[in-house]
């Protein structure tokens, strides 16, 4: 089978490990970027003009898009599937993924537990606001971070206002979020592939940190997810549409939360968390559908 990766970096833990493990299943493997494709678009033929070539003899795409290429990538990974290539993510499910706001409605309606959420159009009313998700202390986030950046927790009911209105008047988008104090600052990756969970970690901040991000120093061990945790991951998935996904929860004492549900979910850390071999089943959910 003709496999491509769409990676702007062949030497990504990732894509390395991708490549590794599409290789020894026999599967002919090419990483490329996908922001130097040129999508040829015209009647009954799209195609893709990659370096000199045209990428007309591919099977199957695993789409490994970064938050800063989303609107390029995408077009690409659409491409692919106006040709009638497989994707382990499709492109309609990587763009709402990319979405916080609006993957959190999707996952409300899919009647999933989150820590409840109030979102206004830069509300001058922030007592009622910090009211709504029950007080402080309060979880404020910028609806545009990553890896834990632009996430708050705001002890008080001033340092929430203050902080509420500071990014108000810097016409920054956040939500406001009730703070989970007993995730006691870890939270559960649990890797989805194809329906089913392939892996689970529990990240834990490091000391005096309530952020678990293994970018802020967090550490990462293996866990055995509790039936409930299971179906919460793999009900996420399915409810953002996801072939492929790293679903972030809260454990609470009202059972999980999801926080989030992450497209392109890194191999690096569940891998050597668990010892399991997650890009294999990334290449067997491709070979299960071709
Ligand atoms: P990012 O997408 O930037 O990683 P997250 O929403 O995942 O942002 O938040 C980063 C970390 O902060 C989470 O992994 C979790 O440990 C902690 N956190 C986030 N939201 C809450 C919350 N409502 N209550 C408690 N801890 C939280
Ligand atoms: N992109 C990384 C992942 O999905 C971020 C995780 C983190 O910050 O811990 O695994």
């Amino acid at each position: 089978m003709k496999i491509r990766i769409l990676s702007r970096n062949s030497r990504l833990y990732s894509t390395k490990r991708l490549v590794e493990a599409a290789r020894k299943r026999n599967h002919d493997v090419e990483v490329i970027d996908p922001t130097k494709c040129d999508l040829v678009i015209e009647k009954r033929k799209p195609s893709i003009y990659y370096k000199n070539q045209f990428l007309d003899d591919t099977d199957a795409v695993i789409p490994r898009i970064g938050a800063s290429i989303t609107f390029y990538g995408t077009a690409v990974v659409r491409q692919f599937e106006m040709m009638g290539t497989f994707t382990t993510t499709e492109s309609q499910a990587l763009v709402r993924s990319r979405d916080k706001l609006r993957s959190l409605q999707i996952l409300s309606r899919a009647r999933l537990g989150l820590p409840k959420t109030i979102f206004t159009n830069y509300s001058k009313d922030v007592t009622k606001i910090i009211d709504h998700v029950g007080g402080a202390p309060v979880i404020i986030k910028l609806l545009e971070g990553t890896q834990g950046l632009g996430v708050v927790l705001a002890e008080t009911q001033s340092a929430a206002e203050s902080v509420i209105e500071a990014f108000n008047g810097l016409q920054a988008r956040v939500i406001v979020q009730e703070f989970i104090k007993e995730a006691g600052g870890a939270d559960i990756r649990a890797f989805v592939v194809d329906g089913q969970v392939v892996g689970a970690m529990k990240r834990q901040g490091k000391e005096g940190e309530f952020r678990s991000n293994l970018h802020r120093g967090g550490t990462a061990e293996v866990i055995q997810l509790s039936d409930e945790e299971e179906n919460a991951a793999i009900k996420a998935a399915k409810a953002m549409a996801l072939g492929v996904a790293g679903v972030d929860m809260l454990q609470s004492s009202r059972g999980p939360l999801i926080l989030e549900v992450n497209s392109s979910p890194g191999l690096e850390g569940i891998e050597q968390a668990t010892g399991k071999d997650i890009a294999k089943s990334i290449i067997r959910y491709i070979e299960r559908n071709m």
